[in-house]
């Protein structure tokens, strides 16, 4: 059966590529001797592969495919080696994350003392920098939850620096930087956010949510030139990793024009989706412009900006998101407790329906039981206003869900875009405490999702993560144990999944997430040819063992875009 269905596909494609009964058109590629995951259902794996042009001509086995080498094929031998679709990364921050690459990046820092050390190294490798920037620190790494100044005034007392959180909520400045923006215990901010005070009233050096923009607005802003060379940087490290496409959770038109300008020269390596972020700021002009971006790009198989990203709260572990019932590790007196609405869910559904109905798709960042509900009534309430279409509502996140709103994703076509290494047991502590025993069980409820019938989307979030690498979001998603094994049971074992689900959420289903599902996600003639060769068998080795794979080699458009040395 498998291969009459083969025999097809190079019968399919030999017509369209307008050949004549005596010769086969040669491939420019081929791919011989491997373990190819098609992303198929029916016909998972294949051995080899023949690409011509950017796109998959072939796929069979190895005598087969052997038929389309002519004089000028390139013949890659995979040594067995398992081949996958490229990994589509369907929730990043792929500018700040490349910026980061270079600050200090604290990402990989796991406590108090690495990160002092990380920090430091950094300022005393970079003494011509006026600020020192950084990102990764995470709230377990000091008492009670919260960063304070005194952790980093001792060890950089005569240069600003300014730390944000792992996941960007959040940021930390010195006394020097505090001193710059002008903060003091008189300093008011009225937004969604705070500047966090002691009990004497003083500013403890940390902030909440968009708070964090009194200390930020006054870094000095980097140049279009050093955007460019660090998303060129981004695009780099992104391909030693296998992804080949990314979704940007967030971004404005200036944003927009750096990816713009770099596939005008040519140089992006990486295909791109972008979301705008609109909020009570955002201006008719604005969607005006989105408006004409989304017209533009709406089919271009490396850019478009065809979404709006809409975040109705904020994180758990600075008590910032939308929940139900009271946090657990608080007293419910606490003002921490009062529903911290980014938007006024009222505002935010007004806004679902015109933006809805402007046809664009729409993301909504919602992290508590609460803030995913109010997402959910607001997607249905626009499919009722605007009338049925193709509209792939996307809810990102998702870290707290009540079941009663489990069986609503597939129900409306919303999609489930979460974040495996968001439930890193090394990194849960704060989390789970906020959250409590009883609601664990409804914690990143990945199996749950799936169960439902849903179309479970997987990304990682960088930089608002511990790491970009997709082989650690699936090590993740199959155990949820840190990758020295703990808990050993399995953190919320019940919501692990299968290696293929975890697959198919970092490709196809990412791919679906982005209108892209006919021509991404799967290895089968008339797809882009974006693949990549793992240095392990994801199928067949042990669990605990995933997180050690490499990538090989990484490919887009037909295109090599990175090769480890020795293969
Ligand atoms: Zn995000």
């Amino acid at each position: 059966m498998k291969s009459i269905k083969i025999l097809i596909y190079i019968f399919i494609i030999t017509l369209a590529i307008g050949c004549n009964n005596s010769s086969i058109q040669q491939a420019d590629t081929v791919l011989l001797n491997g373990k190819i995951w098609t992303g198929e259902s029916d016909s998972a794996f294949v051995q080899a592969i023949a690409i011509n042009g950017n796109k998959i001509t072939a796929i069979g086995g190895d005598d087969e495919i052997k038929k389309l080498i002519g004089s000028k094929t390139r013949v890659i031998d995979l040594k067995k080696k398992l081949v996958t679709p490229g990994f589509n990364d369907a929730h990043t921050h792929f500018l700040s994350g490349s910026m980061i690459l270079s600050s200090a990046d604290l990402l990989s820092t796991t406590n108090l003392g690495e990160m002092k050390k990380a920090l430091l190294a950094y300022a005393e490798k970079n003494p011509e920098k006026l600020w020192i920037t950084g990102r990764g620190w995470q709230y377990g790494f000091f008492e009670g939850g919260m960063p304070n100044k005194k952790y980093i005034d001792s060890l950089i007392p005569d240069r600003p620096v300014f730390l944000s959180a792992y996941d960007g909520h959040s940021g930390l400045a010195n006394s020097k930087a505090l001193a710059l923006a002008g903060i003091t215990r008189d300093t008011k901010f009225s937004g969604f956010g705070e500047i966090v005070k002691d009990a004497n009233g003083e500013p403890t050096g940390a902030f909440l949510e968009g708070a964090q923009s009194l200390v930020s607005k006054v870094i000095p802003k980097a140049t279009e030139q050093e955007q460019l060379n660090a998303l060129r940087n981004g695009m780099k490290y992104a391909a030693s990793l296998g992804i080949t496409s990314a979704q940007n959770a967030n971004g404005n038109v200036e944003e927009y024009n750096l990816y713009k300008k770099l596939l005008d020269m040519n140089e992006l390596t990486m295909r791109f989706s972008l979301g705008f972020n609109v909020g009570l700021k955002t201006t008719e002009n604005d969607i005006a412009d989105f408006i004409k971006i989304k017209n533009e790009t709406l089919n271009s198989p490396w850019l478009k900006g065809h979404a709006i990203k809409f975040m109705v709260d904020g994180v758990i572990e600075s008590h910032t998101a939308v929940m139900l019932d009271p946090y657990s590790d608080i007293p419910v007196n606490d003002r921490a407790q009062k529903k911290n609405w980014n938007i006024p869910p009222q505002k935010y559904k007004e806004l679902v329906v015109k933006l809805d109905s402007a046809g664009f798709q729409l993301y909504t960042h919602a992290i508590g039981d609460l803030g995913v509900r109010e997402s959910l009534n607001a997607y249905e309430y626009a499919a009722k206003i605007n009338g049925s279409r193709d509209r792939r509502p996307r809810i990102e996140h998702i870290e707290q869900i009540q079941a009663d709103d489990i069986p609503r994703f597939a129900k409306l076509g919303v999609l489930p875009s979460m974040q495996p290494i968001h439930a890193d047991p090394g990194t849960v502590d704060v989390w789970s405490k906020a959250v409590g025993e009883e609601r664990l069980p409804r914690s990143f409820a990945w199996q749950s999702i799936l169960n439902s019938g849903a179309t479970l989307v997987y990304g990682a979030d960088w930089p608002a993560c511990i790491s970009l690498d997709p082989i650690r979001g699936l090590h993740n998603a199959v155990n949820r144990r840190t990758t020295t094994g703990n808990p050993a049971t399995g953190w919320v074992p019940e919501q692990r999944i299968s290696l293929q689900d975890a697959l198919k959420a970092y490709t196809l289903n990412a791919a679906i997430a982005s209108f892209d599902e006919k021509q991404k996600g799967k290895l089968i003639p008339g797809f882009l040819a974006d693949l990549v060769v793992h240095s392990q068998d994801l199928f067949s080795i042990p669990s605990m063992e995933i997180h050690k794979t490499k990538v090989l080699l990484t490919m887009v458009d037909g295109k090599e875009i990175f090769k480890r040395e020795g293969f």
